[in-house]
């Protein structure tokens, strides 16, 4: 399992209370990743002939790729690596987020337009999409950034803005206050679904705050479900483990 979401955390626990033989694996972007009740391995596996080896090695004989939704490269290596050597592979992906009555989104293809979107005026922007992609941003200097991040160690230039440490899934209560207390004008976020980062959509809402909203990159055509049941029922396990189904 490719993991580094909330549902891989969840999909992991399904599968060691049901005794599936299976190895957890995360990139290692985080200092200290949630522990998993699954043997665990943690760094990039050298692309796709890489991916390719470690599973023949392994003899994995199922790929579930529960990797973040903008965690393009890896699923697209999860896709390449798999049709290659004839394993089954199954994507668990959350649905994107749609907008409801009060949003004031602006869908935006990827990081550069995100960039392009941002004010004309001086801007408070709450840069809610992780530390690699940031620079950018920061060259438009004439807003300032709230960025929330796991790890300690990124400091953004003085009067540039600030960093806060903090890890989801994150509250309502906890949003509205992030938003009101750095006076922020603008939210910038990808579009993940999900509900540990819905948080800070729905405090956009209630503030009337505008949110430039990155949508997901495109991945290569792969069967995907939506909960961590589905993915159960793909491995033949969630009647005979008292899941969901029939029931
Ligand atoms: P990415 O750009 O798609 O992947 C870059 C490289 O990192 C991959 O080619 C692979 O290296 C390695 N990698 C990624 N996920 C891995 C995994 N689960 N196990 C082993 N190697 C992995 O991915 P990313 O956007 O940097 O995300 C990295 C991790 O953070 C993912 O596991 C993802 O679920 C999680 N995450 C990402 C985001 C996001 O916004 N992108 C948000 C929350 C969590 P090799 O080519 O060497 O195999």
């Amino acid at each position: 399992m490719l993991g580094g979401t909330t549902e891989a955390s969840r999909l992991a626990q399904a599968l060691a209370g049901a005794d599936v033989h299976a190895v957890f694996s995360y990139a290692g972007r985080t200092e200290a990743p949630v522990t998993q009740p699954l043997p665990t391995r943690v760094g990039g596996f050298g692309g796709v002939p890489g991916l390719r080896d470690y599973l023949q090695r392994e003899a994995i004989s199922h790929v579930i790729d529960a990797t973040h939704p903008f965690a393009a490269q890896m699923s697209q290596h999860a896709v390449q690596a798999c049709t290659e050597l004839g394993l089954p592979l199954l994507a668990l992906e959350r649905p994107a987020w749609q907008a409801q009555d009060g949003d004031r989104w602006q869908h935006v293809p990827d990081l550069a337009a995100a960039v392009a979107a941002l004010p004309a005026e001086p801007a408070r922007v709450f840069l809610a999409i992780g530390r690699q992609h940031v620079q950018p941003f920061l060259e438009q200097a004439r807003h300032w950034y709230l960025l929330r991040l796991v790890d300690p160690g990124f400091e953004l230039p003085e009067k540039r803005g600030t960093v806060v440490l903090d890890r989801g899934p994150f509250s309502l209560a906890n949003d509205l206050n992030l938003l009101d207390r750095h006076r922020i004008t603008h939210v910038v976020a990808k579009n993940a679904g999900g509900h540990g980062a819905q948080a800070k959509l729905t405090a956009a809402r209630q503030r009337g705050c505008p949110v430039i909203l990155i949508d997901r990159p495109p991945i290569p055509p792969r069967t995907t479900v939506g909960t961590v049941e589905q993915a159960l029922q793909w491995l033949g396990l969630s009647h005979a483990h008292g899941t969901e189904r029939g029931v």
